[in-house]
């Protein structure tokens, strides 16, 4: 592990409208310090407008940066994944260590980063402080992205949920409720329940076998497994620098393997070949599982243990494991049997619960073709194009600090 001749330097990019609007203040009064404390040189980006994040660092000279961390919820890191992702030069781009600092409502990714660390659960200020301290240990983990497909505009890439029906509607409707924090979503909830829908349409998916995981694995080698490759370190912890010792050691490096046939329809556009999906409009492959219901309550994808602070949606995620956690509940389920589920949620239950509307599965490819001409999708929490929708999961492509 080669050495660089400056400190690590850190891009710190906040978002002063999230939240409850307290992101710069919460970083005056928690981070600011503990980031000095651990010598770790950082740079005050604030973000002036939506999308600024993405413009900057899809423009940004990315030797000069050792990780780009965001202070915020998650909508400022899913600007940051698309513009690093829409840079000629992405495959470098998205090995640029990522790091998350709770300064929003919907602070899922970090959530589950404390999940991940084993520490029982916190929210709020508790969470950001120990966000803070895993982010100043330093420690590096891969994280899958899921490339998603809608039909006119352009392909993006997610790094923590798909939803469609109530889980979207919920997330969008609570938008008014902003300034109450994360309990905005427990409003958005309980608002909705009170005007439950069902929402119609064609979901199909590609199964995640043991054999495709091991099979990506092999492919993929030397970019997935923690196990076998060491966790890269902050210079305040090991004394190497971060950004050197990620680019700078080949063990890291991702190898990219076509697989056959090809069947994408973004090759000639920046980011990862997407070998599992067939054009939107076209029928899916054989091997693909068509669910047999079309009257759904809910269809939720996700590739992070936490859809919320406190809702531990996917108990067995882990950042790197190359599958989109498929949930969907099926019309016919009461309000209150989906009060219970989300209840049950909070400490990760809700399929111990023996609910016969929830199905829960593990995937690797989904497609959803809703029927109504209006609704909300929701890629990370932000709202997409609505219409037919399709994604794929690249495993392991980025890096985040997990500590
Ligand atoms: P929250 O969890 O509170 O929703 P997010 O990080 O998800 O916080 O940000 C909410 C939205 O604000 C995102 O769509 C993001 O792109 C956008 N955004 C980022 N910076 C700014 C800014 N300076 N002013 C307004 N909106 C912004
Ligand atoms: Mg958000």
């Amino acid at each position: 592990m080669s050495q660089m001749s400056r400190p690590c330097q850190m891009m710190l990019l906040v978002n002063p409208q999230s939240g409850k609007g307290q992101a710069l203040t919460l970083y005056n009064n928690h981070i600011q310090r503990m980031l000095n404390e651990a010598g770790i040189k950082h740079t005050l980006v604030i973000t002036e407008r939506q999308n600024h994040a993405r413009e900057m660092v899809k423009e940004a000279d990315l030797s000069q940066w050792d990780a780009l961390v965001i202070m915020s919820g998650d909508g400022l890191l899913y600007e940051v994944i698309n513009g690093l992702l829409e840079r000629p030069d992405w495959e470098e781009a998205i090995r640029t260590p990522l790091g998350i600092l709770p300064g929003g409502s919907g602070n899922a990714l970090a959530a589950s980063i404390h999940h991940y660390s084993g520490a029982s659960p916190v929210t709020s200020e508790e969470l950001l402080v120990s966000c803070g301290f895993l982010l100043c240990k330093g420690l590096v983990s891969h994280m899958d992205m899921v490339s998603v497909h809608l039909c006119s505009s352009p392909r993006l890439f997610s790094f923590l949920s798909l939803a469609w029906g109530f889980v979207a509607d919920v997330d969008i409707e609570s938008e008014k409720y902003r300034h109450f924090g994360a309990v905005r979503f427990t409003i958005g909830t309980l608002v909705r329940l009170a005007s439950l829908r069902v929402y119609k349409g064609r979901l199909a998916y590609l199964p995640a076998t043991r054999d495709h995981n091991s099979e990506e694995a092999l492919r993929s080698n030397t970019m997935l497994c923690k196990d076998r490759v060491p966790p890269v370190t902050l210079p305040a912890v090991r004394d190497s620098s971060f950004h050197n010792s990620c680019h700078s050691n080949n063990s890291l490096k991702v190898r990219r393997v076509e697989s056959t046939p090809s069947r994408s329809v973004t090759k000639a556009l920046p980011g990862p070949h997407d070998s599992l999906l067939p054009p939107l409009d076209q029928p899916l492959p054989d091997d693909w599982v068509v669910v047999p219901e079309e009257d759904f309550v809910l269809m939720l994808a996700m590739y992070q243990s936490h859809l919320a602070e406190d809702l531990l949606a996917a108990p067995e995620a882990t950042p790197d494991d190359g599958v989109i956690h498929l949930f969907y509940v099926r019309a016919g389920i009461s309000p209150t049997a989906l009060l219970r589920l989300f209840l049950a949620m909070e400490k990760g239950a809700h399929l111990t619960t023996n609910c016969q509307h929830l199905v829960y599965t593990k995937v690797r490819a989904l497609r959803l073709e809703p029927y109504s001409p209006k609704g909300i999708i929701t890629v990370d929490g932000e709202v997409v194009e609505y219409g037919p929708v399709q994604a794929a999961v690249h495993r392991g492509l980025s890096r985040l600090i997990t500590g």
